[in-house]
Formats: structure tokens, C-alpha cells, sequence
């Protein structure tokens, strides 16, 4: 996606999805993980289902009150952006766990969010 560009334009194609999230926009989830299409594709879905919650218009983002200019810039305060393309999120490789006493709270030195192993059990 390039600076400046329409945040939603990947949602071509991506029709069913959107419906979806507008089937559970009345009542939604506490998390929603969306997976498949491209990385574009779901960063798109992403800025909806943020714009879906927050607009002003109640419904279907209208892309021009205050909320979705925000979240289109990536500048609403309760948008919190973690793009696995740029090494922020950390992803521990699997069959790997956390041996006894490790700390299960890991500070990196980017601040970047970092999540705590898996425990053997
Ligand atoms: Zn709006």
C-alpha cells in the first residue's frame, strides 16, 4: 500500500468478507483475527471493520466524518496498527516453549510489543 493511497481500495474482491463484518457489526467480537487474501486485502478489511465500529454515521463508513479520515490515516487514538510486514509483531516459532523460570514478560529494545512463550507443560 502506498502513502496517501485509498486504504480500502483492496476491498475489491473482497465482498463476502465485508459482509460478514457487517453481519457482526450489531454485536461484536472482542478480537477478530482475518486471515487469507493478501497482506493489502487485510489491512483493508482491518481499516473497515475499525471504520464500521467508529463511524459517525452509524453504519456503512461514510470515509469522510472525523473517525474514518482518522482511521484511513492510521491517526484515530483507539487504533492500535501492528503490521506483521514491518518485524513489529514477533511470531515464536513453533515447538519452541518457555523453559522454567524464564520471565514470562519480554521487553525488546524497539518497544515493540513482544508476547511471552508458551510454557512447557
Ligand atoms: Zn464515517
Amino acid at each position: 500500500m502506498t502513502p496517501n493511497a485509498d486504504p480500502l481500495a483492496a476491498l475489491t474482491g473482497q465482498e463476502h468478507a465485508v459482509s460478514r463484518l457487517n453481519a457482526i457489526a450489531h454485536d461484536p467480537p472482542q478480537s477478530i483475527v482475518i486471515e487469507g487474501g493478501d497482506a493489502d486485502s487485510r489491512v483493508a478489511l482491518a481499516l473497515y471493520w475499525a471504520m464500521r465500529l467508529n463511524c459517525a454515521s452509524g453504519d456503512i463508513p461514510c470515509g469522510q466524518c472525523p473517525a474514518c479520515k482518522q482511521i484511513a490515516d492510521f491517526a484515530f487514538n483507539d487504533l492500535l496498527f501492528f503490521d506483521g510486514r514491518e518485524g513489529l509483531i514477533k511470531v515464536q516459532p513453533s515447538g519452541t516453549c518457555e523453559e522454567p523460570g524464564d520471565s514470562p514478560l519480554m521487553a525488546t529494545a524497539s518497544g515493540s510489543p513482544s508476547f511471552p512463550k508458551p510454557r512447557c507443560s
